[in-house]
């Protein structure tokens, strides 16, 4: 099985043909085929296959009851019409880089594993990193099984639909306990690799970030009778917030957007009596987060109040900066950079997506790599990586690998 041959039998699993982007949402069809695929993937390696409490995947080279285990991999769900490479490009690289070992006859003295995280993106039930998340304990059980898609299908059901019992979700500390270093290929989600010139990158932080609800209402009347005097439009109101936001970002050197509205009543001939929008923040720090979500909130209650209406502001979730471990990042580092050649040093970056690898990080030592991208663009059926640069983010992570656990 080369990178290109599996990557050829995922392609097809979950793809729109409308829009060319995929629909990999938990615990779904497309999620089942992607697992299935998995399952495969790793019996025709001859690897030692287990789902975990939480729905997570793993594939085990060596008993991993042996402790300080090494582990990659990464998600194989999307967000809608999302692209391919976001999650899936970690996975593959993993089965690629094993068999690269096996291929240079390394021999592993740690146990080894591949992991595919069980809905990374949070499509279906609105909260990111769900199967990581539970396993890290940085999800109750409580607030799992509120968790709901857009047909009120909850988190539960959908999951024994799937076959999973959701019974047992739950923290998983003896698991993650038996991890000695976990570390995740990604696609780059910005251009800083297209920029340097680098094909791979090591990750050095994940910027603080979060959502945002702004509930503007004001009064519903008829949009050809009420006299603009008269009006109490919570349209307005948001839309100045909307470019407060760009501003704000500006200033800090961060980045805002209002993403997602709803408007009631979302009538064409309706002033609206609500609009609701999200605001998702990020910023390389907590001081300018803080100032961006600060200032916005500032010019939304201005705003509201010059057109008499009411405003709330509901912080809706929140992820601190996380730091990979500083030790196990040198040592990529080194790895990559001076033991392959003295010269050489690898581009070391940070980045305002969210990842399993970044909830991971409060229990094990964590890293990633990331894999240049042309354009930047993710999440979209745009997102692209060329296959030199993905082959080379196989042998960066054979050799992350080898220096980690074979030696
Ligand atoms: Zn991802």
């Amino acid at each position: 099985m080369t990178f290109h041959s599996m990557w050829a039998e995922l392609l097809p699993i979950g793809r729109s043909p409308a829009s060319g982007g995929y629909r990999r949402f938990a615990w779904t069809g497309a999620d089942r085929d992607c697992r299935a695929w998995f399952k495969e993937q790793a019996e025709t390696r001859g690897l030692g296959y287990e789902t975990d409490r939480n729905g997570n995947q793993w594939a085990w080279l060596g008993d991993p009851a042996r402790g300080d285990a090494v582990v990659t991999g990464s998600h194989l769900d999307s967000v809608p019409d999302g692209g391919a490479f976001d999650g899936p490009l970690g996975v593959v690289s993993s089965f690629a880089a094993l068999d690269e070992l096996r291929a240079r006859g390394a021999e592993p003295t740690r146990p080894l594993g591949i992991v595919n995280f069980g809905d990374e993106e949070g499509a279906r039930f609105g909260l990111a990193c769900v199967g990581s998340r539970l396993t890290a304990g940085q999800l109750t059980v409580a607030d799992a099984h509120r968790l709901t898609d857009g047909d009120g299908i909850t988190l539960p059901r959908a999951m024994e639909a799937a076959g999973h019992d959701p019974d047992t979700i739950g923290p998983d500390p003896e698991r993650l306990a038996r991890i000695g270093a976990f570390v995740e290929l990604h696609v780059e989600q910005g251009r800083a690799l297209d920029l340097s010139g680098d094909r791979v990158g090591i990750a050095s932080a994940i910027w603080p970030h979060g959502r945002w609800r702004f509930d503007f209402a004001g009064e519903a009347n008829h949009a050809g009778t009420t006299r603009l005097a008269d009006r109490r439009d919570p349209m307005l109101a948001y839309a100045e917030t909307v470019l407060a936001a760009r501003r704000e970002a500006e200033l800090a050197g961060a980045v805002a957007t209002f993403g997602k509205i709803a408007v009631e009543p979302n009538g064409v001939n309706a002033i609206p009596s609500l609009v609701r929008g999200w605001l998702d923040s990020r910023a390389a720090g907590q001081d300018r987060l803080d100032a961006v979500v600060t200032g916005v909130r500032e010019a939304a209650e201005e705003y509201a109040a010059a057109h008499g209406v009411d405003l709330a502001v509901v912080r809706e979730s929140f992820t601190p900066v996380v730091e990979f471990d500083h030790a196990l990042r040198d040592e990529l580092a080194r790895i990559l950079g001076k033991d392959r050649d003295p010269q050489l040093t690898v581009p070391v970056l940070g980045t305002g997506a969210g990842h399993d690898a970044g909830i991971l990080s409060g229990s094990i030592p964590t890293a990633m790599l990331f894999v240049r991208n042309p354009t930047g663009v993710s999440h979209s059926p745009a997102e692209f990586a060329a296959e030199d640069d993905c082959v080379a983010g196989v042998l960066a992570l054979a050799d992350v690998l080898e220096g980690l656990a074979c030696r």
